[in-house]
């Protein structure tokens, strides 16, 4: 079994908080359970890295069977170098107690380019520190690196048939960003060896540092002591401000005295403190009015559910692209009428989801009636992108955008506001508190991202669970989306 103190992982864990370092080893009962959304995107990355082999194809592979021991593929890869190999894929590498492993690694000449490939679409400052890490311990253990690089996805790309990997792919050194740090990566290593044969968690507070550049797992242990509506839920109010107010030991709303809230907060965030300590509900009614009454019939309640695949599965598709494939509208022919109800979902094997899509959004939307949908910049914007990929439906996707109008309007100005809704307006926190009789709470996808990362699963046919089982919660999640809206407007309408 390879003995290693750190590996690529841990040490990266130590660049972003020392404490995570070491809770990572010493106290792993205390880490966050990885959500179905955050498994998503790693195996989206994990997709990315397989694919890219096909840049530098017919190499050799060295992933370990299992992933806590290495011994076989590090002394594999000494003996593949030994024989210059000409392209190693999960090439192993220990020294000094310090284990990594690199994408790709490729003959060129009498020396060797390493690549580092990344389900994202630009390098970042954190893959120059991993990168770093990668060429310190690749090249103290040995071997010299002519260049290093991270692959990453070309958003430019825009599939056309078959994928041209090469169009997918973006190749950028970092070789001389990560020769500069190499004095960094050895002081970093000394540092965190030494937190873990420490005796004592680092005493670190929580900070920016917690959720940037990414979430820290051990969030639910280290913020157990914040209150579950405190001053970080006032809402758009810079990070800054919060951990100033948090220093200075004001958390509760209560905390916040007149002073501090002139001090820190604008008028709405005064507000929204003022309603949440007097348990007052802030209604605006002439603008309300003026709002609904320049709605026109039939109206209808509209809202996308979308997929973002990394790599793109059709054609007129670029990557990360956010790609329609379901959709639920209720319409309210005239004032007082009942809603009636229409949806589309599309069915993976039957190709490109975006065009049945299309055609039925346009018979089902009709050409009459304002089009009410939750903060329409986004439907607006995929709209907008369907002209852009199928032109020979302009027209009628462009009349449907000009009669789309905004249900968010009055939450997002703050004509109507109430306490339960925290500071938000989105219609997550909005639903609960006009409506509710009405609850995602029962529902088996209970949000936007766990329906597109099901969908990407069977247009890719990994989905391992029960098709037509999905498909219905799939379309009970959608209808819950528009019948809030169609219960929002109605209490909009009371008023
Ligand atoms: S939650 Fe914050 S303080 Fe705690 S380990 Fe993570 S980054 Fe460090």
């Amino acid at each position: 079994m390879s003995k290693h103190v750190l590996s690529k992982s841990t040490y990266m864990r130590g660049v972003k908080c020392q404490k995570c370092l070491y809770l990572n080893k010493f106290g792993k009962d205390h880490r966050d359970e990885i959500s179905d959304n955050q498994q998503f995107i790693f195996d989206q990355g994990t997709n990315s890295g397989i694919l890219a082999r096909e840049l530098f194809p017919g190499g050799i592979d060295l992933t370990p069977e299992n992933h806590y021991d290495y011994s076989m593929s590090i002394a594999r890869t000494q003996e593949l170098l030994a024989q210059r190999a000409p392209v190693i894929y999960e090439a192993a590498f220990l020294f000094d107690g310090v284990l990594c492993a690199i994408d790709i690694l490729v003959l060129d000449g009498r020396s060797y380019k390493a690549y580092e490939v990344k389900g994202s679409t630009s390098v970042s400052d954190t893959y120059i520190q991993d990168a770093s890490l990668q060429y310190y311990v690749i090249t103290q253990a040995g071997l010299k690196l002519k260049d290093i690089s991270i692959v990453h996805i070309n958003n430019q790309y825009v599939r056309h048939c078959a994928l041209n990997i090469q169009e997918l792919f973006t190749i950028e050194s970092i070789h001389d960003q990560v020769k500069e740090l190499q004095d960094n990566v050895a002081g970093n290593i000394r540092q965190f060896k030494k937190i873990l044969t420490g005796k004592s968690v680092p005493e670190i507070g929580i900070g920016g540092h917690c959720s940037a550049p990414y979430v820290c797992d051990f969030m639910g242990h280290c913020w157990s002591h914040i209150p579950e509506y405190s001053v970080f839920n006032i809402a758009r109010l810079n990070g800054e401000k919060k951990f100033d107010l948090y220093e200075r030991g004001i958390l509760k709303f209560e905390e916040i005295t007149e002073d501090i809230q002139s001090e820190y907060l604008n008028a709405r965030q005064i507000m929204q403190v003022q309603a949440e300590l007097g348990g007052t509900t802030i209604i605006e009614h002439e603008p309300i009015a003026e709002f609904i009454s320049e709605l026109s019939y039939p109206l209808h309640f509209l809202d996308f559910e979308t997929m973002m695949p990394a790599i793109p599965l059709y054609d007129n598709e670029r990557p990360y692209q956010q790609v329609l494939f379901q959709y639920s509208l209720h319409i309210i022919q005239k004032k007082g009428a009942t809603a009636t109800h229409s949806e589309f979902l599309a069915r993976p094997d039957d190709g490109d989801p975006r065009i049945p899509f299309v055609k039925q959004l346009i018979r089902d939307c009709g050409k009459k009636g304002d089009i009410l949908t939750y903060n329409m910049t986004f439907e607006k914007t995929r709209l907008n992108e369907l002209i852009r990929d199928f032109p020979e439906y302009t027209n009628a996707l462009q009349s449907i955008i000009d009669r789309i109008k905004d249900l968010m309007t009055p939450f997002q100005k703050y004509w109507y506001y109430t306490p339960a809704m925290r500071g938000s307006y989105s219609i997550k926190k909005v639903l609960p508190a006009l409506a509710p009789e009405l609850s995602y709470a029962n529902l088996e996808i209970q949000e936007g991202g766990t329906a597109s990362a099901v969908f990407t699963a069977m247009a890719t046919g990994t989905f391992l669970g029960d098709v037509e089982q999905t498909r219905t919660a799939l379309l009970k999640y959608c209808h819950m989306d528009t019948l809030a809206m169609v219960r929002i407007f109605e209490v909009l309408e009371k008023l």
